[in-house]
């Protein structure tokens, strides 16, 4: 990442790091390279500008950068030749869902549909500074609100998948050119299939969690035999779908630490970030390659 120019920002316009971080729907870097700095008293630190957006709101946010600088020099807009050609190479590729493929996040839809979306965003803020395991999280979470299937029904009537820009050309591509694409998520089958349907994607390239109901169609729980509901349960997966169909070259594509955790011998050969809705730092710097939009992904498919 390129420094164009340097602002300072007095501490009194109130974007601290904090903030900063817990803005995390990074729609689109309105312009990845550049960076400004924030200085207060004696510290500096270093951030990204972009444009935080959802279904409600757009707002200007900015995302704390340090630590990646090293890796996004190399991967934003010129990644190394052996990636490219592993990219190339892939017979597989594995995509997460929640600001991934969709520009939202599942759960929190849901939940503020359901009238819950603050609460269930508070505890997820809470969650994240700590080790709660995935499931004691969805738990809690799920609890919050307790969607009945007919709220979910009428939910996902409503609300149609919000696919990201550039992901139905990508996907279609992959297909096209003999690579199987799959759905690794841990968020509800109930509202992925929509997604795979729209991208033609079978509905047992699909790992992620189910929601439970009861004879009623009372929420009951989730199934807590899919590994996609346990922590560290995609790189399980991604290992399983590599094993099950023998690949050679697998790819993962995702924006949080769990895709990026699938990244490990047995798993997948590579991990792309997508940060074109969230860029987080500690997954960027992690990742093999580091885009913002799924068209570098296109062309270089070429
Ligand atoms: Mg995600």
């Amino acid at each position: 990442m390129k420094t164009l120019r340097s602002v300072l920002v007095p501490s009194t316009h109130g974007l601290r790091g904090h903030d900063a971080v817990r803005s995390e729907r990074v729609v689109r870097l309105m312009a990845p390279s550049f960076r400004i700095s924030i200085s207060a008293g004696l510290a500096t630190e270093r951030f990204g500008v972009g444009v935080a957006s959802s279904r409600k709101k757009t707002r200007l946010v900015m995302a704390m950068q340090s630590g990646i600088e090293e890796n996004a020099a190399s991967s934003t807009s010129l990644p190394a030749a052996e990636v490219v050609a592993t990219w190339r190479n892939a017979q597989a590729v594995c995509f997460d869902v929640d600001s991934t493929v969709c520009e939202d996040e599942g759960i929190d839809e849901l939940a503020a549909f359901c009238g819950a979306g603050e609460a269930v965003a508070a505890w997820t803020a809470r969650a994240m500074g700590g080790a709660v395991p995935f499931e004691d999280a969805l738990a809690a979470r799920l609890a919050l609100f307790r969607p009945s299937a007919k709220t979910l029904a009428n939910f996902l009537e409503t609300r149609p998948p919000c696919l990201s820009k550039g992901i139905r050309e990508l996907i279609s591509k992959l297909q096209l050119t003999g690579r199987d694409v799959y759905l690794v998520s841990g968020g509800f089958r109930q509202m992925i299939a929509p997604v795979a349907a729209q991208l033609n994607i079978p509905s047992e390239n699909v790992f992620a969690n189910t929601l439970l109901f009861g004879d009623d169609g009372e929420f009951t729980g989730f199934d807590a035999t899919e590994p996609t509901s346990r922590s560290g349960g995609k790189a399980q997966a991604i290992e399983q779908i590599k094993k099950e169909h023998g690949y050679q070259t697998l790819v993962m594509v995702g924006d949080g630490a769990t895709d990026l955790e699938a990244r490990r011998p047995g798993g997948a050969d590579m991990f792309i970030c997508y940060g074109g809705i969230v860029a987080r730092p500690s997954v960027v710097a992690g990742a093999d390659w580091f885009v913002t939009s799924f068209t570098d992904l296109i062309e270089s498919l070429d």
